[in-house]
């Protein structure tokens, strides 16, 4: 590979937190406070990513539907994010949403920026959203941990040149490159089909430049790049990286997730995208993928797998930590149980997503059942649930899982 030109690419930020503690307002008063003063006006609706300038850096961020569409994309192979902002409301603290968010950020492997937001109310508490954090493994620098919390308004507007620089800091640290020069890789953020436009994706640029014409396939779909607009809603002719904007000319709605792939010749994308497609069909035909504790438990034995994911749920918090507690104790030198996420609850469909997108991970519930579509859902993505009403055959389950014996 010829790194000779590999430039550093601006970061890819997702912010994630709990309902109402303010990711939309604060991603539209970093947008408004840092777009050219003469395009600040014209902004009116909200958009799913755009790119600010920094200190003469650029920084792009997304606004996913949920930390569950964040993990979806993931599963889909789209790492779009580089950095994690969790906003937590100085006021609420840590609500059941924020500690999913914080599983699913972790699960990323992404480096974590805590944005204490509504910090201009009255009742804002930035020591108890601090003292709530570390128990869950957030520890403040500070504190003695390595999580940068960063007191905000997106009212006020204070606060947020701190937490751009903070980005800028990590991004540094994180060295991200990219070869303008190479064919390009975009990341679906999100697509629609529109009246008269036909099918629009909103895309990051994550290698090369998107340029009107160029021939792409993006998961099942291709086509030929006829048109693009900026974050600005303005047409130009190309998207650089980290850059991101809207694409006409692809034949069909593509997924969010879905990677776009500039190719040769359209013949070539048209193929590409039409072998696809049998595949997925064929695929979805036969639905082998799922993944029972007793293969996970053939693997270990094989030695091919070094840890078991899972994702624990119980009815109440004792039993959670109970169960926790054991599960991570029963290790052998080689094999260990790896927590992704636990919760008190019902299975969700939250749960089934952080499951897709941690390799061979498996749902265990304590006296808790996945709903109806839940349990359909999964089946089709071929995530195993396991339920148990014992806590002893949950344990020697996992125990014999881990000793490669079930199989
Ligand atoms: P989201 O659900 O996380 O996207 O939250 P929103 O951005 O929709 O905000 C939820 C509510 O909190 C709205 O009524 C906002 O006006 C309010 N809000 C958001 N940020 C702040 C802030 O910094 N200070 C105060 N006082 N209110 C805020
Ligand atoms: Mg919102």
């Amino acid at each position: 590979v010829d790194i000779s030109h590999f430039v550093t690419r601006p970061p890819v930020v997702t912010i994630m937190g709990h309902v109402d503690h303010g990711k939309t307002s604060l991603l539209d008063k970093i947008r408004s406070s840092k777009v050219a003063s003469g395009e600040a006006g014209g902004i009116t609706q909200h958009i799913s990513a755009y790119t600010i300038e920094q200190s003469g850096q650029k920084i792009t961020f997304v606004d996913t539907p949920g930390h569950a569409a964040f993990s979806a994309m993931r599963a889909r192979g789209a790492d779009v994010t580089d950095i994690v902002i969790i906003v937590v409301a100085a006021d609420d603290g840590v609500m059941p949403q924020t500690e999913e968010v914080i599983s699913h950020a972790k699960a990323s492997g992404c480096p974590i920026i805590v944005a204490v937001n509504k910090m201009d109310k009255e009742t804002a508490n930035m020591d108890m959203v601090k003292a709530q954090m570390a128990e869950r493994e957030m520890t403040p620098v500070d504190w003695g941990g390595d999580v940068e919390f960063i007191g905000v308004s997106a009212h006020t507007g204070m606060g947020i040149d701190d937490l751009l620089e903070n980005i800028l800091l990590q991004a540094e640290i994180l060295e991200l490159k990219a070869d303008p020069k190479a064919k390009v890789k975009a990341a679906v953020v999100e697509a629609s089909l529109e009246k008269g436009r036909g099918p629009v994706a909103t895309v990051i640029v994550q290698n090369g430049i998107l340029r009107l014409g160029d021939n792409i396939v993006c998961d099942t779909t291709y086509g030929r790049v006829k048109a693009i607009t900026n974050d600005l809603g303005k047409p130009v002719k190309e998207l650089g990286l980290s850059e991101t904007g809207t694409v006409l000319g692809l034949n069909e709605v593509p997924a969010a997730g879905a990677i776009m792939v500039g190719q040769d010749s359209d013949k070539e994308a048209r193929d590409i995208a039409t072998k696809r497609a049998e595949h997925a069909r064929a695929k979805e035909l036969s639905k082998s993928t799922k993944v029972s504790l007793e293969e996970m438990s053939g693997l270990i034995a094989e030695g091919k797998i070094k840890q078991l994911p899972v994702i624990i749920k119980t009815d109440v918090a004792g039993s959670l930590e109970a169960i926790k507690g054991s599960l991570e104790k029963i290790q052998n030198d080689e094999v260990k149980v790896k927590v992704v996420h636990a919760g008190v609850g019902g299975i969700t469909e939250s749960d089934l997503v952080l499951a897709s997108a941690s390799e061979g991970c498996i749902i265990l519930g304590f006296n808790v059942r996945p709903t109806g579509s839940v349990k359909n859902k999964a089946k089709a993505d071929g995530v195993t649930i396991n339920t148990y009403s014992i806590i002893y055959d949950l344990i020697d389950d996992v125990k014999d899982a881990l000793s490669g014996m079930m199989s």
